[in-house]
């Protein structure tokens, strides 16, 4: 019988043939002795995994999903593993198409949410020959000769797919066939000790695909769990291996660690390990306390921001970054006797270029951080003329909310962050009458432009 893709009802479910499921080895976890039920699951995925089942393959969900449910959390999206290949996937939903080149997966698209499915991947041996074929034409996965894997397009049982997962709490699977979890890695032992352990053996695992160091990173911070000893230890050695790492897919990496609502433990984690100096070696060698309080208090507006429902952009989040280089680099410009509001534009555009180079950031987001920069002295000068203007600056709310941020630690700052705040908060009458007390060219005191201050105001003009 063919499901219909109504809500699926447990007399539906025991339809499909529980044999699907073939592996004799995993610690099976029958339905009463688990908190996964499916009225917290996407009725889409279930769609997805009923007419997998239906058609006669195996079907899980897998991943974050059942990790999430099985601690009682919301999961994010929904992973589906089949023993379908990508072609019969892409054969059995109308509305999905394939992606990916090294693996190949099909998305399932409902509206805005999609369903992953990734057919078994089998376990990986290394190929002689650079097409991924062996001798006797065998397929292989490709693997570089320093371990990173180029293409990986072979398929296999549940069994190999669970070796092939990154942590053992991520290779749980759960079927509607029997509405069991099955742990071919022991998961469920490791969910029960709260701790982030990887499947096999670390050194390899971390060569082969160097971005787990910080997906580890993120799960330990997002799900408050350890790392096993064995999966921390080799990361300080390995966390160079980054430098391989696509710029933009640690990009990706980046903001899922840090704005997802816990970065203030991810930044910890990062900072446990090597990790923080190889993915942002530009913040690590510009680090001080100052700057690291700074850091520090910016992860934790963005956790409550992201708790009260409130918007994120990872623009504010390359600003914070990238601020200690920014400092730095502008300080050895003005040294050299560059004009302040060209020292700091270069300076921008510098630490911009190089941290591109490790972490790709798409262009809207450092203009995004580089407008918030070259507001600072702006927000600071407040040139009565331009306050106003100031205040319709697309850029204006985040960069106040810096400068909030930068009073807590330049104590010069601390009176004028409340000087923004009052002024917000007035009518128009009360306004013009505080920015004629500031005078034409803001409040500086005389003494700090000292003799370059007919330079500057031409460069400051400039602004
Ligand atoms: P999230 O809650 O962020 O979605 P997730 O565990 O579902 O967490 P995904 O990136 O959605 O993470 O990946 C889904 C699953 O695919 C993972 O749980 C893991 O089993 C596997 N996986 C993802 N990335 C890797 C990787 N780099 N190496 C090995 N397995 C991986
Ligand atoms: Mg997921």
């Amino acid at each position: 019988m063919k499901w219909s893709f109504g809500e699926a009802t447990e007399n539906m479910a025991s339809e499909v043939n529980p044999s699907v499921v073939t592996d004799p080895s995993p610690i099976v976890i029958p339905r009463d002795q688990h908190s996964i039920s499916r009225k917290n699951i996407s009725e889409n995925a279930l769609k997805v995994l009923y007419r997998l089942l239906n058609a006669g393959h195996q079907a899980f969900l897998v991943g974050g999903s059942v990790r999430d449910l099985l601690l009682g959390l919301l999961p994010k999206d929904f992973d589906v593993a089949t023993s379908a290949h990508p072609d019969e996937v892409r054969r059995l939903f109308r509305n999905s198409r394939l992606i990916g080149r090294r693996f190949r997966l099909a998305h399932v698209r409902f509206g805005r949410e999609i369903i992953e499915v990734s057919t078994f991947r089998s376990l990986l041996t290394t190929s002689t020959q650079g097409n991924g074929e062996d001798r006797d034409g065998e397929q292989h996965a490709v693997v570089s000769d320093r371990g990173v894997i180029l293409r990986d397009n072979v398929y296999g049982t549940i069994e190999q797919d669970a070796q092939r997962r990154d942590f053992t709490i991520n290779a749980l699977y759960y079927t509607p066939a029997d509405f069991s979890v099955y742990d071919y890695t022991g998961g469920m032992d490791d969910l029960e000790r709260r701790q982030i352990r990887l499947i096999g053996d670390p050194q390899v695992r971390y060569r082969e695909d160097p971005v787990r160091m910080l997906r580890g990173a993120r799960f330990a911070a997002k799900l408050d769990f350890d790392f096993a000893e064995d999966t921390l230890r080799p990361i300080d050695d390995l966390a160079f291996l980054l430098e391989e790492v696509a710029p933009a897919r640690l990009f990706d990496e980046l903001t899922k660690l840090l704005l997802s609502g816990y970065s203030v433990r991810a930044w910890q984690e990062l900072r446990k390990t090597t990790l923080l100096e190889h993915l942002l070696p530009l913040t690590w060698d510009a680090l001080d306390d100052t700057m690291e309080d700074l850091i520090l208090d910016a992860m934790h507006n963005t956790d409550r921001r992201i708790a009260d429902g409130l918007p994120v952009t990872p623009g504010f989040l390359v600003a914070v970054l990238l601020w200690p280089a920014l400092v730095e680099a502008r300080a050895s410009l003005l040294a050299d006797g560059r004009p302040p509001a060209d020292a700091l534009h270069t300076a921008a555009l510098e630490v911009i270029a190089k941290q591109q180079s490790r972490v790709a950031m798409p262009r809207r987001f450092s203009t995004f951080a580089k407008e918030m920069w070259e507001l600072q002295p702006r927000l600071e000068r407040r040139q009565a003329s331009r306050v106003e203007r100031l205040l319709q600056h697309p850029r204006f709310r985040a960069a106040y909310d810096f400068l909030l941020l930068r009073a807590k630690s330049e104590d010069a700052l601390t009176d004028l962050g409340d000087w923004w705040e009052r002024y917000q908060a007035l009518d128009k009458t009360e306004r013009s009458r505080i920015r004629a007390d500031l005078g034409p060219t803001g409040t500086r005191r005389r003494g700090r432009r000292g003799s370059r201050s007919r330079s500057n105001s031409r460069a400051e003009r400039r602004q």
